[in-house]
């Protein structure tokens, strides 16, 4: 656990072996062998999707939604801002695809009795470093670079180390021409940790490097802290789908959450209420399979 769980929680949530077994095992899957990548990144799944489904998309930032009724039904406004200005639209039905927790949320509820306040916890800050650059693999144990064998490095929960992991990682496109470099050569490295990498931290993993980028996130939620997981029907027809992310965070979470939850509302909508929660639904699970 110590040195198998540990350093694969530490490359995935950047957390330790105490957080939920769920979130555990999701860790896990992620760093087996039949994980997944989209030619071209992982931005062409939205873009793809949103081609498929032709839905009309307004590019702005939401800044509230207000409740409003109409002939007794729940009519939901939704406030926006783009570079055209300031602007609004009703809907029958709003899907909130964004976190709502102090860190991250950016919008607020109006006219909601109760009202929707944030949730309760927090997002484990996370720093990447894209590095091109020498791997400096005396450090590693190996003087002589040509022969380090290893495109990724973990590590266990130790005080003071300033590193969660390291990949050598490849363009999102790549041609039958492609090759990874030779150890000795330089190549580019995403480096994961909890603090941004100083100068000092920087050439002790690097003999030396040309470029360095750094992205700064409030990546996953802190699972060790996790206490309730936040609700998925926030109002008659309104409904929050993030909260998948506090049981555990990964695209296919997410994806799955997406399908059940306009599967809820559609039942809902269409008021088939016996389609949801239903009680031998564990029974027909199984026996389909
Ligand atoms: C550093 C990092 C590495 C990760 N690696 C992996 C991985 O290897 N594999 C994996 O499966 N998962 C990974 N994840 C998790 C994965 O990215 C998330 O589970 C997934 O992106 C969640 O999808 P989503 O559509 O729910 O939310 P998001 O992808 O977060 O999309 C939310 C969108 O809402 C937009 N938005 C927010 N507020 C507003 C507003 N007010 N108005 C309008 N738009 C707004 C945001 O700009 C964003 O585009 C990683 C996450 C991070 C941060």
């Amino acid at each position: 656990v110590d040195d198998v769980i540990a350093a694969v929680l530490r490359s995935s949530y950047g957390q330790s072996v105490l957080v939920p077994a769920f979130a555990g095992a999701m860790s896990l899957a992620g760093a087996q062998g039949s994980t997944w990548a989209v030619e071209g990144g992982n931005k062409l799944v939205c873009s793809g999707l949103l081609k498929l489904t032709k839905a009309s998309v307004i590019s702005a930032r939401v800044t509230g939604i207000s409740l409003h009724s109409s002939d007794g039904r729940a009519l939901y406004q939704v406030h926006y801002e783009s570079t055209e200005g300031q602007g609004s639209a009703f809907y029958d039905m709003v899907v909130v695809t964004t976190p709502l927790h102090p860190s991250r949320s950016n919008f607020t509820f109006e006219n909601f009795d109760p009202p929707i306040t944030d949730f309760p916890g927090a997002f484990q800050p996370s720093v990447t470093s894209v590095v091109h650059g020498y791997l400096n693999s005396s450090y590693f144990g190996f003087p002589d670079p040509k022969l380090f064998p290893f495109t990724s490095i973990l590590t266990t929960d130790t005080p003071d180390l300033f590193f969660h992991a390291m990949d050598n990682i490849c363009p999102v496109n790549i041609s039958a021409a492609f090759r990874r470099k030779q150890p000795q050569e330089a190549a580019v490295w995403r480096v994961l940790s909890q603090q941004p990498l100083d100068k000092h931290q920087l050439k002790t993993l690097f003999r030396s490097y040309y470029s360095v980028q750094v992205t700064e996130w409030q990546t996953y939620p802190r699972y060790d802290a996790t206490k309730a997981l936040p609700p998925v029907v926030l109002h008659e027809n309104l409904f929050y789908l993030s909260g998948v992310e506090w049981v555990a965070s990964s695209m296919e979470m997410v994806a799955v959450a997406a399908k059940n939850v306009a599967l809820l509302a559609y039942n809902r909508w269409h008021q088939e209420l016996e389609k949801i929660d239903q009680k031998d639904l564990m029974h027909k699970v199984k026996t389909e399979l």
